[in-house]
C-alpha cells in the first residue's frame, strides 16, 4: 500500500472517531439531568439498602445482642479493622463461660468488604446504609459497637416433647365356640346302639352273599 493511500485511510479513521465521540456528546447534552443537589436534597434522599456505610451490632429493646464473641469476624477481617475483646463469666450452673466485653470497629481503615458479615455465625453485625460519617477527629472513627450493659441472647430452650399415649390394645372378639353337644338320653343311646348293630349285621349279611 502507497504512503498516500495509507495517509488518507488514517484520515478517514480519525474523522470517524471524532464524530463517534461527538455524537455521545451532543446526545449527553440533551438528556434529562440527574445532579442530586446533596444537602439540600436530604429529606427525599434515597440511598440504597445494600450500600454499606457502616457495620453495627443490632440490640433488641432488652438490651441484648446476638455476639457469641467466637471472634470469626476478628480472624477474616483483611486488615485489622475489629477488635475484640472478651472476658470469662462462670454461669449459675457453674460453668465458665466466654462472653463479649467490647467490640471495637475502625471506620477509618474499613474497606466495607463484608467478610466480616459473611462469617458471622450469628448474624450479629450487618451494615447499615448510613453515609454522613465524617469527623473532624480521626479517634471518632474507631467506634464500640456493643452498648453498655448489654448482654448476650440467650436462645430458648426447646420445650421438652410431650410423651405419645400407647394406642390401647385392640380388643379381639372371642372365637366363637362351637356349640356343645347336647347329652343324650339314655333311652335314645339305647336305640343308637341297637341301630348300629343291625346296621352291622346287614353289612355281613351283604358281604356273604
Ligand atoms: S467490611 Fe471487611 S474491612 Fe470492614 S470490618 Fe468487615 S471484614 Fe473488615
Ligand atoms: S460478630 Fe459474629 S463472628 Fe464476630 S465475634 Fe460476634 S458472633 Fe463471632
Amino acid at each position: 500500500m502507497s504512503s498516500v493511500s495509507q495517509y488518507f485511510k488514517g484520515l478517514f479513521q480519525g474523522i470517524g472517531a471524532l464524530l463517534t465521540g461527538m455524537s455521545v456528546t451532543w446526545k449527553e447534552l440533551f438528556t434529562k439531568k440527574i445532579t442530586q443537589q446533596y444537602p439540600e436534597n436530604r429529606a427525599t434522599l434515597v440511598i440504597s439498602d445494600r450500600f454499606r456505610g457502616e457495620l453495627v451490632m443490632p440490640h433488641d429493646l432488652n438490651n441484648e445482642h446476638a455476639c457469641t464473641s467466637c471472634g470469626i469476624c476478628q480472624m477474616n477481617c483483611p486488615n485489622g479493622t475489629i477488635v475484640i475483646k472478651s472476658k470469662t463469666i462462670e454461669t449459675e450452673e457453674g460453668k465458665k463461660k466466654k462472653i463479649l466485653d467490647e467490640y471495637y470497629y475502625n471506620l477509618g481503615s474499613c474497606t466495607f468488604c463484608n467478610l466480616c458479615v459473611l462469617t458471622c455465625p450469628s448474624d450479629a453485625i450487618k451494615f447499615e446504609n448510613t453515609f454522613e460519617s465524617s469527623v473532624f477527629t480521626r479517634g471518632k472513627l474507631n467506634m464500640k459497637l456493643n452498648h453498655l450493659g448489654s448482654k448476650l441472647r440467650e436462645k430458648k430452650k426447646p420445650e421438652p416433647k410431650p410423651v405419645a399415649e400407647k394406642p390401647a390394645a385392640v380388643q379381639t372378639p372371642p372365637a366363637e365356640s362351637k356349640p356343645a353337644a347336647a347329652p343324650v338320653e339314655p333311652e335314645k343311646k339305647e336305640n343308637i346302639i341297637n341301630q348300629e348293630s343291625a346296621d352291622s349285621a346287614t353289612s355281613d349279611n351283604v358281604t356273604k352273599e
